[in-house]
């Protein structure tokens, strides 16, 4: 097999070390695959991660608590909101250095103007040319995009879903630095359009579609091409992100997990400290609206001891879900 050579911005991603910042839900074009959420298509509402954020200082401080090497731009089309997108990657290479890696997705082929001012700001331009330009995708805009992109310094090339006819694309490879193919994924706003066109998801735990793989194979092993899973998604990106943020934001007594949770105590008795806390350092626990949160062993170990009721609670880094409350007898 080949060696791949993946665009940079995925190699920081595996590292789950890039913040998505998702910068509008408005976009020209109505992909019938489009895996935008219902909550974030069509919105002019910005996200750093999961987060929602008004401005590039909040989105600043969710890269730092990622200890984020580079940012990912997506939408939505970040061409319909162009100042914004400069304005935010002007405040995060000014903070992080030049060396935070950005990449930019777009829906649109854009000209030398639009992207002369991108230039130092952005990195590598990730183009989707749609579906029905793959016949004759060489003569495209989006290839003549690349091109420009290219000769102008930028790191380019596409990104698309993995779509029947696919390989339709591989004539076009010699002319990118990269092709980015995602797992065609099942999502609550596109389910309609892929039972319509026969669809079904791959299995029962995962968002893929069934045959999404197949469909890619025929380009896969091209050293050029990156076939991104919707299982690495799940699995490997969004927990080692985890990780690296539950590292920064974990309190002394928080265990981290190797999911990238943390698990601690809670003691629900109106945040009246028992004996047994008050043995413990400093920092081993905190009151919190109206409750005690510490080690998770205190509250398990020393629960014939402690009033209230206590549970041991696993949840997503920084105050994010909870995954799990177990009760303590
Ligand atoms: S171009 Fe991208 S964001 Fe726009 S509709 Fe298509 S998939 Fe969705």
């Amino acid at each position: 097999m080949t060696a791949q050579t993946p665009a940079k911005g995925c190699v920081t991603c595996h590292e789950g070390a890039k913040m998505v910042l998702f910068i509008t839900g408005i976009c020209r074009r109505s992909c019938w695959y489009c895996p935008l959420s219902i909550g974030r298509k069509g919105r002019d509402t910005i996200f750093a991660n999961e987060t929602p954020v008004n401005s590039p200082g909040e989105a600043l401080s969710i890269a730092r608590m990622m200890d984020a090497l580079g940012t990912g731009v997506t939408g939505g089309e970040p061409f319909l909101v162009l100042e914004r997108v400069i304005l935010f990657c002007r405040e995060l290479k000014s903070a992080f250095g030049p060396g935070h890696h950005i990449h930019l997705y777009t829906g649109e082929a854009p000209g030398r103007d639009q992207l002369s001012l991108l230039t130092g700001l952005v990195d590598e331009i990730r183009i989707h040319p749609p579906p029905d330009t793959w016949a004759d995708i060489r003569d495209s805009p989006y290839a003549e995009s690349v091109a420009i992109a290219r000769e102008m310094g930028f790191s380019a090339g596409f990104e698309v879903p993995s779509l029947p006819g696919i390989e339709a694309l591989a004539p076009v490879l010699p002319l990118l630095d990269f092709l980015n193919i995602n797992e065609l994924e099942w999502g609550e706003s596109n389910a309609d359009a892929m039972r319509e066109k026969g669809l079904e998801l791959s299995d029962g735990v995962h968002n893929a579609v069934k045959g999404a793989w197949e469909w890619a194979r025929p380009l896969i092993h091209h050293p050029k091409v990156h076939f991104c899973s919707s299982r690495f998604k799940d699995s490997v990106q969004l927990r080692k992100r985890l990780i690296r943020i539950a590292r920064n934001t974990a309190r002394p007594f928080d265990h981290v997990t190797d999911d990238g949770t943390i698990v601690y105590g809670l003691i629900q008795n109106g945040g009246i400290l028992p004996a047994v806390v008050q043995t413990l350092d400093e920092g081993s626990y905190e009151v919190r609206d109206g409750a005690i949160e510490t080690f998770w062993w205190v509250v398990s170990e020393f629960a014939g001891e402690i009033a209230g009721e206590k549970s041991i609670i696993e949840r997503y880094p920084n105050r994010g879900i909870i995954v799990e409350v177990t009760p303590v007898p």
